[in-house]
Order: structure tokens, then sequence, then C-alpha cells
């Protein structure tokens, strides 16, 4: 069992941490030695935006500040604070607003902005130290509820025993992805092999030695590399906010997901054209297992979950993933610029070409039941020009042939050599 983030207990000992937020240098040296004196750590700002700078590089629990002030005023101190912990889930700092205004319609714009409570100046210290006590109260007890919470969360999603994601993950959280994939796959498909093609094949520098190619230096494993250093130019670029900007992925953070998912899975599903044996031999096969056990590896982005004699396939962590995959571009682009082939080899060996052959087993058979073909290819039309005597283009016939085999011979006719 893990402990809770914050355990109470823990900030009772230490000292409680205040910010204290004031123009007036002097007030705020006063106010400081008071609470200093009554046990607290202090730190002290000269407006909102100098305490915005010191909330988000400490961590504290209460905040005492002035209502009046340059550049940010102690409201709209408030207001950011609370907008920031709503969207960042920033643990609460109970906050105190000071001033020397008394109406009531200020009371009401000073707690509506988001302070816990109001006082007047001057201050009066056992009054001041009655009402931090209040606030200690407060934020132990959310302090403790955020702990409970976050315990609750892991342990409903995760196993106990292995802490891996659990059946409750899989019914809440494996619709969601085939939702997303029924509506974005087609678009991240089609992004993959564009950026594939069009900026994968075509990128990357060779050193002046390679002046021929990294081919002759890299021999076997050219190929698997230079697939590889392919998809990872998509997936290192799905996020690149240019490509929204060309309008080529218009809901791109969907896109990307659902592409990461996919290339995630695809070393999964590959399994299914391998009937025999614990090795990968084709290209295109081992670069995808390559990427994706090298990021699981490196990185734990990506998980393999087992539930009721099924393998998942998760992405954790979508971020995290791309980190991983732009480790793995990096260390590729580098193999091909110097024609490195004892690491090119070792990082294939390791992660693009062995497999466990029960998870192979258990894919084919989940496949066979979906009865869907191994292999897909298109059938090409046949284009056939007529001419006239001075040989320019007259008509032409379009054929729709339907055997798939005899074209396929008849391309490998026309590029013999
Ligand atoms: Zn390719």
């Amino acid at each position: 069992m893990t402990e809770p983030a914050v355990s109470p207990s823990a900030t009772a000992q230490e000292a409680w941490r205040i910010l204290l937020v004031d123009d007036e240098p002097t007030q705020r040296l006063i106010m400081a030695r008071l609470l200093k004196r009554a046990g607290y750590s202090v730190e002290m700002a000269g407006n909102g935006r100098e305490a915005l700078t010191k909330i988000a590089a400490g961590d504290f629990q209460l905040m005492i500040t002035d209502w009046e002030m340059p550049e940010m005023d102690g409201i709209a101190l408030c207001r950011e604070l609370r907008s920031l912990e709503g969207k960042e889930g920033k643990a609460y700092i109970y906050t105190i607003l000071l001033t020397a205004r008394d109406a009531i319609e200020h009371v009401v714009t000073g707690l509506q902005s988001g302070a816990d409570d109001y006082l007047t100046k001057p201050v009066i210290e056992p009054e001041l130290m009655a009402r931090l006590s209040t606030g200690k109260r407060i934020v132990t007890l959310e302090r403790s509820l955020r702990a409970e919470r976050e315990q609750n969360r892991r342990l409903s999603i995760t196993d106990p025993l292995t802490s891996a994601y659990n059946r409750r993950y899989l019914t809440e959280q494996l619709p969601r992805e085939i939702e997303r994939a029924a509506r974005y796959g087609r678009e991240a498909d089609d992004l993959l092999t564009a950026m594939h093609e069009v900026i994968g094949h075509g990128s990357g520098k060779l050193s002046d030695r390679l002046k021929g190619g990294s081919e002759p230096y890299l021999k076997e494993y050219f190929s698997t590399l230079e697939e590889a250093r392919a998809d990872l130019m998509a997936l290192w670029n799905v996020w690149d906010p240019e490509l929204k900007k060309l309008g080529l992925a218009n809901d791109q953070e969907n896109v990307a997901r659902t592409m990461y998912d996919s290339q995630a899975r695809v070393a999964l599903t590959q399994l299914r054209r391998i009937p025999r044996g614990d090795t990968i031999s084709e290209d295109h096969a081992r670069d995808r297992a390559l990427i994706v056990n090298y990021i699981k590896d490196k990185t734990g982005a990506i998980e393999f979950i087992r539930n009721n004699g099924k393998t998942y396939v998760h992405v954790k962590d979508y971020q995290k993933m791309r980190e991983g995959a732009g480790m793995l571009l990096r260390e590729l682009m580098r193999i091909k610029a110097e024609g490195d082939y004892a690491a090119a080899k070792t990082l294939v060996d390791q992660y693009g070409v062995h497999f466990d052959p029960n998870l192979r087993d258990e894919v084919v058979a989940r496949y066979r039941q979906l009865n869907l073909p191994t292999y897909w290819a298109g059938v090409n039309t046949e284009l056939t020009a007529d001419f006239d005597d001075k040989g320019n283009v007259k008509t032409v016939r379009i054929g729709y042939p339907r055997d798939a085999v005899k074209q396929y011979l008849a391309y490998g006719q026309m590029y013999r050599h």
C-alpha cells in the first residue's frame, strides 16, 4: 500500500508555509516578524504577479494578501489562483484578504474573488492567529481528502497486487478508444502514411564518409532502420502545430492519439501474419516491433495488459510515448548518418526481431474468429492507348481486370533486368 501524497500529520510537524503578499515593505516586515514568531515559515511577494511566480515554484498552504497593489492586486491574484487550482489540480491555498476597506460590498467582492476570509487593517494579532487556525483546519481537511481521493482512484483502476490496470480500466477506457478509432482512424492512417513517405524517407543527412549512402554500411539492417525512421518522423511530427496551420489535422489531439494507439497495437496484431517460429523477418514488421518495444522498455508509456486470457495494448501516456519516439528517432538518425552497423544490430536484435510465440498463438486464434483476410492487395485498372498514323493518342481504353495474381506477375515482368 502506498502512502498518501500529503499526510496531515506530516504537515503538523513541519512549519506551516505562508505566502505574504504586500507592496508596502514596512507593513510586510512587521507582519512577517509576527508570523514567524508564531512558528510559521514565511515567504514574501510585492504584488500579485510575484506571488504567482512563488506559488508556481513552492508549496504554500496559506496566503495573506493585501488588496491594493500595483501590477496585480489581491482580487486579481485570488481569481487567478482559484482558476489555476481548477485547471492544474494544484493543492488548495487558504487565502486571507487584507484591506482598509470595510464596506459590505467590498467584503462581498473580496470573498467572491475566491478569498476564504477577510480582515480589515489594522490587523489585531490574536484575531489574525485565530483566523489562521481556521485556515489550517481547512487545509488539513482538504489535503487529507485529496490524498484519500487519489488513493481511491488508484485502487479503483489498478489491481492491488500488481498495480496493473485491471478490468475496470478495460470497461471504461477501451470503449472510448474504440469510438475514437472509428472516428479518426482513417485520418490518422492516411496522415501516418503521408508523413512516412514524404517527410520520413526523405529526411536526414549523411556524414561525408558515407557518400555512396549508408546501405553498404548497415547491410541487412538498413531497411528496418529506414522504415522505422519514416514511421518515427510521422509519430514525432503529428503533434507539430504547423500541421494544424496547414489544415492537415483539424482535431489534432484526437488524430495524434489515434495514430499512437494503432501504432502501439500493431506490434500485437501483426503477429497474426507470422504463423510459425518466433522471429520477425519482414522489415516493416521489424520496424514496428522495434518502435513499440523500445518505447515500452525505455519510457513505460505503453503497456501490455492481460485480462481473461486476452492481451491488450494500452498507451498510458501519449506525451511520454512521443518522448520515446523522439529518443529513438534521434538515435536512428545518428546510426544512419554514421553507418553505425554495430548499434543498428544491437537495437534491432534486441527490440525488433523476437516475440513470444504464445502471444502470437493467442492473436492468431482471436483473428480467426473475425474471419478477416491476412493481406489486402489492390487490383489496378488497365489503360490501353490507340494511336493514329502520326503516333498521337486517339483514344484510351480502360479495363478492369479481376485477376490480382496475373497483374502482379505482369508487373514483375515489366521490371525484370
Ligand atoms: Zn517506407
